[in-house]
């Protein structure tokens, strides 16, 4: 593929069989931070019959080899676990602090209870300040709380942009990307990576991210906005990391399904809630562990 070579994901490529699938990539919510339908909006779109037009707040499940996780929590995230019929949710990473990314923190509730112990949540430090002033009665001397299920028991693991860290058996990488002039995380495990609320991607990380087999990328609407690419800026990203095949994410309600299918080139496509992506292991110099 061109691109790849002298990077330092290009040995992702030379092995000599085909990858086997490790884990499942399940995109919950591929809409932007109000949610589409837009309520009380009656255009084509949020009108519209088609079911991949109806787009939940951003998050991912990953079916990993020792349980399951998410990317970010959305405000419907319970509705989106029991849709995708998930069970145990045994960690939480998180891109930022957004509130349509952590709004569904609450509903890890359950989980901690579950596993008797508490729900890691890998983040920023940054981040970690805003999900403890958001939760802040989830922080509080348990002693306080109503009864022992009135908070979620969580708990902070530190990451890093350009950490490499391991989760539920999984290789992950956390890659710096920018949300306007906001530092926040991609995340690519294996041959997928997942980029939400990006409007520019550093050299570095663009070297991160070549040899996907899928790159799942933020693409708003299509005029420019100031923290979120639109369409034609995540189209000239998707062609200079030239993954395989690029769902788009993070849509608004000026972005039709059918529309963008007749219009984009093959290998992208618009994403839609509950579309599965497999992962495969990449084995590349950069896979050790710090
Ligand atoms: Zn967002
Ligand atoms: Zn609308
Ligand atoms: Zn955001």
């Amino acid at each position: 593929m061109a691109g790849d070579e002298g990077l330092p994901t290009a040995s992702v490529r030379s092995a000599a069989d085909l990858p086997s699938v490790i884990a499942e990539m399940v995109i919950m919510g591929t809409g932007t931070s109000i949610g589409v339908p837009v309520v009380g909006c009656c255009c084509d779109v949020c009108l519209s019959n088609n079911p991949r037009n109806r787009r939940t707040r951003s998050g991912v499940l990953l079916r990993a080899p020792e349980g399951e996780l998410i990317i970010d929590a959305g405000p419907e995230l319970r509705l989106q676990l029991i849709r995708e019929r998930a069970t145990l949710i045994r960690a939480a990473i998180m891109t930022h602090g957004h509130a349509d990314h952590i709004m569904g923190i609450d509903d890890l509730r359950i989980f901690g209870f579950q596993l008797n112990s508490s729900v890691p949540l890998y983040c920023e430090e940054f981040v970690e300040q805003q999900i403890r002033q958001t939760f802040s009665y989830a922080f509080t001397d348990p002693a306080t709380h109503s009864h022992q299920f009135a908070a979620p028991r969580l708990r902070f693991e530190r990451i890093n942009a350009g950490d490499k860290f391991e989760v539920l058996g999984l290789s992950v990488e956390a890659i710096r990307l920018k949300h306007g002039e906001l530092p926040i995380l991609g995340f690519r495990i294996g041959n997928v990576a997942f980029c939400t609320d990006v409007s520019t991607i550093p050299a570095a990380s663009k070297e991160r991210l070549q040899g996907l087999d899928v790159l799942v990328l933020d693409t708003l609407r299509r005029d420019p906005h100031p923290t979120h690419l639109h369409l034609d800026a995540a189209l000239k990203l998707i062609h200079q990391l030239s993954p395989k095949m690029a769902y788009l994410t993070h849509m608004s309600h000026e972005l039709d399904y059918d529309e963008l299918v007749q219009e984009l080139p093959d290998h992208v496509r618009p994403a839609y809630d509950g579309l599965r992506i497999p992962i495969a292991a990449c084995e590349s110099p950069n896979n050790s562990l710090p």
